[in-house]
């Protein structure tokens, strides 16, 4: 078990953002992932921080990485909850104790080397061609550098790096 005792204070205030909740499942019904894959639940999420059970799923099971940010679950919600922001909290707070899935690290990484996480196909290129779509400028690769240089994500990539190793 990843030692957690730095978050207390921050998982307190997500926990007073979720105690309106009443566990109608609407954030479930709604999600995109859910839909797909059942493990991933944003009401059990939600259940959890109202438990005080948070570190197991922040710190053990990496279900909220499975959350694309759509923010659908936000606007449905009755309670006016932001689970959407809240489990971004909860990435970064895992993020902090250097708990981040293999598959996001090397996402953030082709994001610095790249600027993309992933290329687009010469088969995805023919079509553009043939739909008669103009070409995909390259993205800016040193405007993305420095903004993840600036906002503390190298830094952060750096260390999760160092961890895993
Ligand atoms: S939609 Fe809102 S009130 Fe309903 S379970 Fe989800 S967070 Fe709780
Ligand atoms: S923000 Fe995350 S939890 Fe909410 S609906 Fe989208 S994928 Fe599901």
């Amino acid at each position: 078990m990843i030692e957690s005792t730095e978050l207390i204070g921050e998982f307190k205030g997500l926990y007073d953002k979720v105690k309106l909740c009443y566990q109608c499942g609407t954030c479930a019904g709604g999600c995109p992932v859910f839909k797909q894959y059942s493990r991933f639940n944003p009401r059990r999420i939600m259940e959890k921080l109202l438990a005080g059970e948070f570190t197991k799923e922040v710190f053990e099971e990496q279900q909220i990485w499975y959350c694309t940010g759509c923010y659908t679950c936000s606007t449905r919600c009755p309670q006016g909850i932001d689970i959407g922001h809240i489990i971004n909290e909860m990435k970064n707070m895992a993020v902090k104790v250097k708990n981040a899935p293999e598959g996001i690290i090397a996402e953030m990484t082709a994001i610095l080397e790249t600027g993309v996480t992933a290329g687009i196909s010469q088969s995805a290129m023919k079509r553009r061609v043939k739909l008669e779509l103009p070409e995909l400028p390259p993205p800016d690769l040193s405007e993305i550098q420095k903004l993840m240089e600036v906002t503390g994500v190298v830094a952060k990539l750096n260390s999760l790096k160092e961890h895993a190793n």
